[in-house]
């Protein structure tokens, strides 16, 4: 019988640890976090219990195999009581890292360490409740510009005009890189927000781009039917009630601008142009730049 270290406690090292405890060896897990699960248990919604209670059974039968050793709050790194040096000198057979994308992408812009700009995963750190991102600061103001239109996305929107309890977001603008027939999210996440979703925003906007989406021969009436089935439905009467978001399509972030207490308060864009390449539709940017307000 061997002893295996397994670094790191989301999906990929509970499963790496079922594996290996099956194989007859001894199995001892590190993970930064109290809880196991990692991003399926402090990235998933909040609200998403049956997906979060299915994962915790499936992590909670591996951690009760009788070989494998569950320490939480036991990060290992240079700063760490734990290091990778402490764990060699112990001598395990083998040593799995599997501490998941921790970094977060900087966009490299100017004004990017502006009050009130957030990586996506921090932010959602912070509402899932992981202890050091909840003694952070993550406040926002009434108009919020929210960069990629994934599923994350939505799970932002989501969070924060229904179910953020301070209720400040009245207004989320989706920025995107390509346009509306590129969008990644899936139709069934999208059915959180639908309520919130203004489609007469959406239709201007699909009038301002009309141009760039006929020059690569896409045809807004088969968007239903392709990544906005959320159309095919009757549009509600009357206002939408609670905050509401739109899609600005076709813009990257060039620039970040702070108001004098050094929170951001506005967004430069550079407009950018489809273009098909290898048989996808890719972006180009131009050198026409847009502004769009967000509010302290
Ligand atoms: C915001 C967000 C929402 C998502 N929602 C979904 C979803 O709804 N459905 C879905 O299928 N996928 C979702 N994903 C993707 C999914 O969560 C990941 O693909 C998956 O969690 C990756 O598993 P992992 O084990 O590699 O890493 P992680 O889940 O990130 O786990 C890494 C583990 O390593 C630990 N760790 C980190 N550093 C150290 C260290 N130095 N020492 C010890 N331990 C350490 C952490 O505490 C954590 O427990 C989402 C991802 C994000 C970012």
């Amino acid at each position: 019988m061997k002893t295996v270290f397994v670094v790191g406690a989301g999906p990929a090292g509970l499963f790496a640890a079922q594996k290996i405890a099956q194989a007859g060896h001894q199995t001892i897990i590190f993970n930064r976090d109290i809880k196991p699960g990692g991003l399926a248990e402090y990235g998933i919604y909040p609200t998403k219990d049956k997906m979060k209670f299915g994962l915790r059974k499936q992590f909670a039968k591996v951690l009760s195999l009788p070989n494998v050793h569950y320490f939480g709050n036991a990060p290992v790194s240079r700063q760490s009581a734990i290091t990778v040096d402490d764990l060699r000198r112990w001598r395990p057979s083998a040593i799995v890292f599997s501490v998941g994308a921790q970094g977060t992408k900087k966009l490299g812009l100017p004004g990017e360490m502006a009050k009130g700009v957030y990586p996506a995963k921090d932010f959602v750190y912070n509402y899932n409740l992981l202890p050091i991102y909840t003694s952070q600061d993550f406040s926002v103001g009434k108009r919020v510009a929210v960069i990629g239109m994934g599923n994350v996305m939505v799970d932002i929107v989501h969070w924060l005009l229904v179910d953020d309890p301070k209720k400040t977001t009245e207004e989320v603008i989706v920025v995107a890189r390509r346009g509306p027939f590129e969008a990644k999210f899936d139709a069934k996440e999208f059915n959180y927000v639908e309520n919130h979703f203004d489609r007469k925003a959406f239709e201007k906007e699909l009038e301002r781009i009309q141009p760039q989406l006929s020059a690569v021969g896409q045809d807004t009436s088969k968007l239903a039917e392709e990544t906005f089935p959320v159309l095919k439905k009757p549009a509600a009467e009357g206002e939408i009630q609670g905050g509401r978001f739109s899609f600005r399509f076709l813009c990257q972030p060039k620039e970040i601008h702070a108001d004098a207490n050094g929170r951001i308060n506005r967004l430069t864009v550079t407009e950018n142009v489809l273009a098909e390449r290898d048989g996808s539709i890719a972006c180009k940017a131009t050198e026409k730049t847009a502004e769009i307000e967000v509010t302290p």
